[in-house]
């Protein structure tokens, strides 16, 4: 029995969410998986409770939960409050409290959608690529950092690149980890042509692939020649590791190789617990988009595709994962398309609810 948490959050977080709800049914009463389901309020849903963003007693059910799904958060009514109840500090907290230190986020090109990215579709075409980045230290987080007057009547700006051989090694890790499930190929990418931390991120990496993952076939980039050749030929990657801001970058663009920001899923893992499953939250790319926000048109695939990677990095289950990805697949393939996915004017959307009762039903066809 796994159990999963699910926050669904605020704007078009429930809607999405709802929709994953009918596939962890689908998977618990057709497939045998058994899942223990909960929900609890995070964001806006939970400071219109509790005054906070995320309740104490909802981080102990995290803590204590196989795996946990996040819908959104955040909407327009909660700008004005103060920085520290702002709905998106109840997910900095979660990530913060859980030492979530891997987010693995995929750029997967679905071939009935390869005409939405901005490349050629022969550069797209069958694209499947994992980048994980660094997610709780590096330039975002070191000291000393701040805005300081020079004394000469300027100012200066200072942030810290730190990162230590513990983080680097445990990221590259689980980065190493995922090569040895996929394709068995991992890309390094830092600055070390410039920046020391790049020059010990780069040796930290190389002396973990060598002692603890010789199998896997390791190189290193540069990250700005990393970037260029994410765009000019994407497919030559399996596993990108890299640090907390290349990796904020270089997702972005790798994401966006793939269309649209409703089909982007992701996972942030932290350490290994006592089962063999890592810490894990698992979430759509996307925001709480308000300006589509109870209009049944919330693309669910990227909510999906988040409860796909939770099937194959904290329950192993690769094969119940893959059948979730290809009834995804299979339902763009068929036309079952929310607005976010409709290049011609006059072609008539899908409801978000429609959209996954369709992937429900290829499960249920694909047997
Ligand atoms: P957004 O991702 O919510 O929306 C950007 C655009 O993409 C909008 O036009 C929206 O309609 C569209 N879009 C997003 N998801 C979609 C989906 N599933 N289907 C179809 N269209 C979709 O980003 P934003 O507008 O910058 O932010 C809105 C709110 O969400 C803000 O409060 C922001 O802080 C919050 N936010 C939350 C998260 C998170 O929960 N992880 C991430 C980003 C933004």
């Amino acid at each position: 029995m796994y159990k999963l948490l699910v926050l669904a959050g605020d704007g078009i977080g429930p809607e999405v969410m709802a929709e994953v709800e009918k596939v962890i049914t689908w998977f618990d009463q057709k497939d045998g998986i058994a899942f223990d389901v909960s929900q609890d309020l995070v964001g806006g849903a939970a400071f219109d409770v509790h005054s906070t963003p995320l309740h104490d007693d909802t981080l102990e059910r995290a803590r204590h939960a196989d795996a946990i799904l996040l819908g959104a958060v955040g909407a327009p009514k909660y700008d004005n409050l103060d920085f520290s109840v702002k709905p998106e500090r109840g997910l900095l907290r979660l990530r913060k409290e859980l030492d979530l230190f891997a987010n693995l986020r995929p750029a997967v090109c679905f071939d009935a959608l390869a005409d939405f990215s901005s490349l050629k579709r022969e550069v797209v075409a069958g694209l499947d690529i994992m980048i994980v980045r660094e997610l709780t230290s590096g330039v975002y987080f070191g000291e000393p950092r701040g805005i300081e007057d020079d004394g000469q009547g300027g100012r200066i700006g200072i942030n810290t690149q730190r990162y230590t051989s513990e983080e680097i090694r445990r990221v590259a890790r689980a980065a190493f980890v995922l090569a040895g499930k996929r394709g068995g190929k991992l890309c390094s990418m830092e600055k070390a042509n410039v920046m020391e931390s790049g020059v010990l991120w780069r040796e930290e990496v190389q002396q973990i692939g060598d002692t603890e993952f010789p199998e896997i076939e390791l190189s290193h980039m540069y990250a700005d020649a990393g970037a260029m050749q994410l765009v000019r030929e994407p497919r030559q990657f399996d596993v990108i590791v890299t640090d907390n801001l290349f990796g904020d970058l270089l997702s972005d663009a790798a994401a966006m190789l793939t269309g649209s920001l409703g089909m982007l899923p992701s996972a942030s893992l932290g350490a290994m617990g006592e089962q063999g499953r890592p810490k894990a939250l698992y979430e759509p790319v996307h925001g709480s988009a308000p300006d589509i926000a109870g209009q049944g048109q919330a693309n669910p695939c990227a909510a999906i595709l988040s409860f796909a990677m939770a099937l194959r990095y904290s329950f192993d289950l690769a094969d119940a994962a893959q059948r979730l990805e290809s009834a995804v697949a299979k339902t763009l393939e068929d036309g079952l398309r929310t607005p976010d996915l409709l290049q011609n004017p006059g072609a008539h959307p899908a409801t978000t609810c429609e959209v996954g009762d369709a992937v429900v039903a290829r499960l249920e066809a694909a047997g």
